[in-house]
């Protein structure tokens, strides 16, 4: 097995004699076949073969390859987004009637996901504090419960999941585990190689890294046994209807559950990622590595210069060694966490604000975790249809100020937050 910075460059793509040395684009919707038969064959997941790019591309296919390496996982596919990953890694194996169980800190969108618009599909949701002790945590699971869902560092409390409860919680249940993995990235964290079972990305974040594509992805283990409780998932264990009664499970093994991710999903849903999009999302894969480690290291010295400044009531990074979190940091992410930094001005909301205006380099944005620092205020932005309760349980203070520290020089970064800090009085 080769190294993750290698595996960044190398993996997905391997150009045979005369081929293109650059992971090529196929851009083209539709494949052509010399047989009717053959593309019948297709159709009934006889054959493997592309035949729409709405089910399956080439150039897609290689960057999920990729991403599947890196986090050392069995299957996996590209989504259109974030959004549409973490909707289809749910739906694929919960339907009307069924229950999940999901992390309090988890992204606002994902938050709105899966508490108000899959209730609308039939599918309930218990909200959980991570940090629970696991005889709390137990009150939450029911008979219907299908699955556990949770980040590795929650975007944007920061809050740093112990992998290994979640995962023997949601085993001793019966449910796979869920993480979205989009902060940590596989350079820092695979939740895998601690129990979790699927893992999520928006790719919009590290993995791009430039700000340039919107993107998803789905990883599967393989490990989940969803033969060993077939009616708690008949989804992937009894005839699937709208492909001639095909069993995900028996036909597939270990890719059952991805198949019918891509096969019935997608061809139904379509959240499909654009050939260019993955073509582009393969470039910033191949420096991923190198920027998370700057990212990474400029977050720690940012991080350690807002502690010290006069003018900043708090602090949370988890590779502080204040941090609540440090040591969880430590434990699964012992290379380095993130680039993102969350903290409050003893000026609160107005100075956040005053501040954010000043600054020169770092941008206000709604993005986080792409090469170009930049800053956004979570309750008057990303987080603005949240109560103000549901803003603390999702571990958002209302002057959170959220700082996604880029990979410019750390003497620059740090000359711009002291320049801007200096008019919040
Ligand atoms: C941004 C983000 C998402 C949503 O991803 P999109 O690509 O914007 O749809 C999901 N989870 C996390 C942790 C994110 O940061």
């Amino acid at each position: 097995m080769m190294e993750k910075d290698t595996m960044c460059v190398q993996s997905g793509w391997k150009p045979g004699n005369g081929q293109p040395r650059l992971m090529p684009v196929i851009q083209s919707t539709t494949f052509k076949y010399d047989s009717s038969e053959q593309m019948g064959r297709l159709f009934d997941l006889e054959d493997s073969g592309y035949f729409y790019t709405r089910l399956q591309n080439p150039t897609n296919d290689m960057v999920a390859q990729k991403i599947c390496e890196l986090e050392g996982g069995y299957t996996a596919m590209l989504t259109g987004s974030g959004q549409a990953a973490n909707y289809y890694a749910v739906f694929n194996i919960c339907e009307n009637g069924d229950h999940i169980v999901m992390s309090s800190t988890v992204y606002g969108g994902t938050f709105n996901l899966l508490t108000c618009t899959m209730k609308k599909m039939g599918i309930s949701c218990t909200v959980v504090d991570p940090d629970a002790p696991k005889e709390e945590l137990e009150k939450a699971f029911r008979e219907n419960t299908k699955c556990v869902f949770a980040e590795t560092i929650a975007n944007p409390a920061l809050v740093v999941l112990d992998i290994k409860k979640f995962a023997s919680l949601a085993h001793e249940h019966h449910c796979p585990l869920i993480v979205d993995n989009t902060f940590a990235t596989p350079i820092n964290c695979n939740p895998i190689a601690w129990g979790a079972d699927i893992v999520t990305h928006s790719t919009t974040k590290y993995m791009d890294g430039h700000g340039a594509t919107v993107g998803g992805c789905i990883v599967d283990s393989g490990n989940f046994d969803w033969m060993a409780y077939p009616d708690r998932y008949p989804g992937l264990c009894t005839p699937d209807e709208s492909y001639h009664g095909i069993v995900y499970t028996e036909k597939f093994g270990k890719g059952a559950y991805i198949t019918k991710a891509t096969s019935q999903l997608m061809r139904d849903l379509g959240s499909v990622q654009a050939p260019m999009n993955a073509f582009l999302l393969n470039l910033g894969l191949e420096t991923l590595a190198l920027r998370v480690e700057r990212h990474c290291s400029n977050a720690l010295k940012v991080a350690q210069y807002l502690e010290k400044h006069d003018k900043v009531a708090w602090v949370n990074y988890p590779g502080l060694t204040g941090s609540k979190y440090y040591d969880l940091a430590q434990k699964y992410m012992p290379k380095g966490t993130c680039g993102v930094i969350a903290f409050g001005l003893k000026g609160g909301r107005a100075a956040a604000g005053m501040m954010m205006d000043q600054l020169k380099l770092a941008v206000i944005a709604t993005h986080v975790a792409d090469s170009k620092t930049c800053i956004l205020h979570p309750a008057s932005h990303t987080h603005r249809q949240m109560t103000d309760e549901q803003l603390v349980e999702a571990g958002v203070a209302p002057d959170l100020i959220r700082l996604s520290v880029g990979i410019e020089n750390i003497n620059d970064i740090i000359a711009d937050l002291a320049q801007a800090m200096e008019v919040t009085d």
